[in-house]
C-alpha cells in the first residue's frame, strides 16, 4: 500500500500539488515562514465539474498538526479519486491552518485554537470560570515532577467536585481571557478564519447543497474515525448528518459527550459564511493514543511555548511526542485511517447525491 502520510508539512504541501495533476489549484499564502524558511499556504483543489450543484468540502490540519492524518487521507483521494454523482464536487481544502501544521502546534500563528474562533467577535466573550481555576495546573509555570504532581492533584479535585462534564469543558471548551493559555479563542477572526470566509465566496458562491468533512486526530478510539457534530440535535444540519452517517454521528454538545463541544467551531465558520448553501457538516475525529497521553502531550508542548524555548535542547523530543499522539508512525493505524476517511467521503458523496 502506498504511504500517503508524509513527515512534514513542507513534504505533504509537495506531495499535494504535484498529485493535483492538471486539476486547478487555489493557494491561499500565509503571510508567515515555516521553520524551514518555506512558504505556507492553504491549497485548494477541486475534482468534478466547476459548476457543481452539489460540492463535498474534505478539510485538513484545522488544528495544525492534526493535519498530518487528514492531508494522508487526501493524497489518497487525488491519487485514486472516488466515483462522483452527476453536478457534484470535492473540495479539497488541504493545510487551513498551515502555520500551525508546519511548526507541529495545533494552534495558529496567534494561539489560537481555531475551533473556538468562529465567533460574532461584536458580542460579550464567552466565559469559562472552570479554565480561569485550572490555568496554572494545566499549564504550570516550572515543568517538573513535584509541578506536575501539584497540579495532578488540583484537576483531580476539580473532577471529583464537578464532575466530568464540567471537567472537560473547564480543561477543554475554549477560553478567551489567557492569550498564552491552551484552547484560546481569540479576540478576533485568525488568518485561517478569514480563509474559510475566501473559500466560501470563492468556491461555494451559490452552491445549493454543501457537505464538510473536518478531519482531526487525537480523541477517541486508536485508528477508529469518529463523526462529530457541534450543531443543535433538532437542526436541519444535524438531523441531515444523522441520516448519512447513522448512529455513529456524536452530537459534541451532548451531556454525556467526551469532547468539548463549542459553537464556535468551523462548522459554525462554514455555515455561517456560506448561509444560501443547505450544509452537512461534520467533524471526523481519529483516535491515536489514550487520553491522559494525549493531553499530556499537549500540554507539555504548550508549556514549551509559553513559557519553555521552542529552540531549546529539549524542543525535538516535546514537538516528536506531539507529532506521536496526533499521528502514529504504525502500518495498522495509516491503514485504518486511509480506508475509514474514504469511507466517510462516500457516504457524504451518497448522502449529497440525494440532496
Ligand atoms: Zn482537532
Amino acid at each position: 500500500m502506498t504511504d500517503f502520510f508524509s513527515p512534514t508539512y513542507a513534504e505533504a504541501r509537495k506531495r499535494f500539488l504535484k498529485a493535483a495533476g492538471t486539476a486547478v489549484v487555489t493557494s491561499y499564502a500565509h503571510p508567515l515562514k515555516g521553520p524551514d524558511g518555506g512558504d505556507l499556504a492553504t491549497d485548494l483543489v477541486r475534482l468534478g465539474p466547476k459548476d457543481a450543484r452539489r460540492v463535498v468540502v474534505v478539510e485538513s490540519g484545522t488544528h495544525g498538526a492534526e493535519g498530518f492524518c487528514g492531508s494522508a487521507i487526501q493524497l489518497s483521494l487525488l491519487h485514486e479519486p472516488p466515483a462522483l454523482p452527476s453536478v457534484t464536487a470535492i473540495l479539497l481544502v488541504h493545510a487551513l491552518n498551515p502555520h500551525g501544521y508546519a511548526w507541529v502546534r495545533r494552534v495558529t500563528e496567534d494561539n489560537v485554537d481555531l475551533n473556538r474562533n468562529f465567533l460574532d467577535f461584536s458580542k460579550p466573550l464567552p466565559e469559562n470560570p472552570g479554565y480561569d481555576e485550572l490555568k496554572d495546573a494545566l499549564l504550570p509555570k516550572q515543568w517538573n515532577e513535584a509541578s506536575l504532581a501539584a497540579a495532578r492533584e488540583t484537576l483531580e479535585a476539580y473532577r471529583a467536585k464537578h464532575g466530568e462534564r464540567a471537567f472537560v469543558t473547564g480543561t477543554g471548551g475554549g477560553q478567551y481571557k489567557h492569550a498564552r493559555g491552551m484552547f484560546y479563542g481569540g479576540t478576533q477572526p485568525t488568518w485561517s478564519n478569514l480563509t474559510v470566509e475566501k473559500i466560501c465566496k470563492e468556491h461555494l458562491a451559490g452552491v445549493p447543497h454543501a457537505a464538510l468533512v473536518d478531519i482531526h486526530s487525537g480523541l477517541g478510539p486508536y485508528g477508529y474515525g469518529e463523526p462529530l457534530t457541534s450543531l443543535d440535535p433538532a437542526s436541519a444540519e444535524a438531523s441531515r448528518a444523522r441520516a448519512w452517517y447513522g448512529e455513529e454521528l456524536r452530537n459534541t454538545r451532548a451531556a454525556d459527550s467526551a469532547y468539548a463541544g463549542t459553537e464556535a467551531s468551523i462548522i459554525t465558520g462554514y455555515t455561517r459564511y456560506a448561509p444560501w448553501a443547505a450544509w452537512t457538516p461534520i467533524g471526523l475525529e481519529f483516535g491515536t493514543r489514550s487520553r491522559e497521553q494525549v493531553r499530556g502531550a499537549l500540554r507539555h508542548e504548550h508549556w514549551l511555548h509559553a513559557y519553555g524555548d521552542p529552540k531549546g535542547p529539549d524542543a525535538p523530543a516535546i514537538k516528536a511526542a506531539l507529532k506521536d499522539v496526533f499521528c502514529p508512525d504504525e502500518p495498522e493505524w495509516k491503514e485504518k485511517v486511509i480506508a475509514r476517511g474514504r469511507e466517510i467521503v462516500a457516504k457524504a458523496l451518497s448522502g449529497i447525491e440525494k440532496q
